[in-house]
């Protein structure tokens, strides 16, 4: 095992660093997590779209409005950070990080994750999104752990595996309305212990409707947390 953990450190100071995704080598002294091609592919979220949950706007906007679904229930969490819009090359990334055991790119995802939020943020917890038990077994890892972790690296603030967990899996919920998905994930996440003031970041590798990030915070929340703002490598 010692052997082979060496051989792999010899091997990686032999080669010349790569991107993580299209495995291009670097050119000298570069210091981003991916080369110049894909992060010109990563598209960032529109000056147009939601100050609280991030959704792109379709049209420019003169105003920083709420869209109108946090308009309409506005959600339990404060604000939600994202590396850019879940499309692209960005898409891609996350699928190779999902489903495809690319985990080393829980490092360059979770560095762009961390720039995504502001430098002087402050929380107390990070809590990662859950799998329920049978998809973690099948995936053998959680994603949205990872990049929490990268997160306590980069920031220091502690995050917690055993905090938040799903009790449930879920069926597809795509032809489902967003009333219907929440009603759905409402009993499906659990928490623990009780909190006591926390101020809590809740990171996931994907947004789309927000049905899950809601149904989370909203657990958090109620046991105690008092503030959830929310950290997206991609928005849908
Ligand atoms: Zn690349
Ligand atoms: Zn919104």
């Amino acid at each position: 095992m010692k052997l082979r953990r060496s051989l792999f450190w010899l091997l990686t100071q032999l080669l010349p660093p790569a991107c993580p995704l299209c495995r291009q080598t670097f050119p000298p002294y570069w210091q981003d997590p991916f080369c110049e091609n894909c992060l010109a592919g990563f598209p960032p979220l529109p000056p147009a779209h939601c100050p609280c949950c991030a959704l792109p706007f379709i049209a420019a906007s003169n105003s920083a409005h709420l869209c109108g679904r946090c308009v309409d229930r506005p959600p339990p969490f404060t604000k939600v950070h994202t590396v850019g819009c879940f499309d692209s090359l960005l898409r891609d990334a996350i699928h190779q990080f999902k489903f495809n055991q690319q985990i080393g790119l829980d490092r360059p995802l979770g560095t762009m994750l961390n720039s995504s939020l502001p430098v002087d943020s402050e929380f107390d917890l990070i809590v990662p999104v859950p799998l329920h038990t049978r998809r973690l077994r099948q995936r053998s890892y959680n994603q949205s752990l990872l990049l929490a972790r990268e997160l306590t690296r980069l920031r220091g603030f502690p995050s917690v595996a055993d905090l938040l967990i799903k009790t449930e899996e879920t069926v597809s919920q795509q032809d489902l309305s967003a009333r219907d998905r929440e009603r759905n994930l409402s009993k499906v996440f659990q928490v623990l212990r009780p909190l006591q003031g926390e101020r809590i970041l809740l990171v996931d590798d994907v947004m789309t409707t927000g049905s899950t990030v809601r149904a989370c915070s909203q657990v958090l929340l109620a046991a105690g947390g008092k503030e959830v703002e929310v950290a997206v490598v991609g928005r849908a």
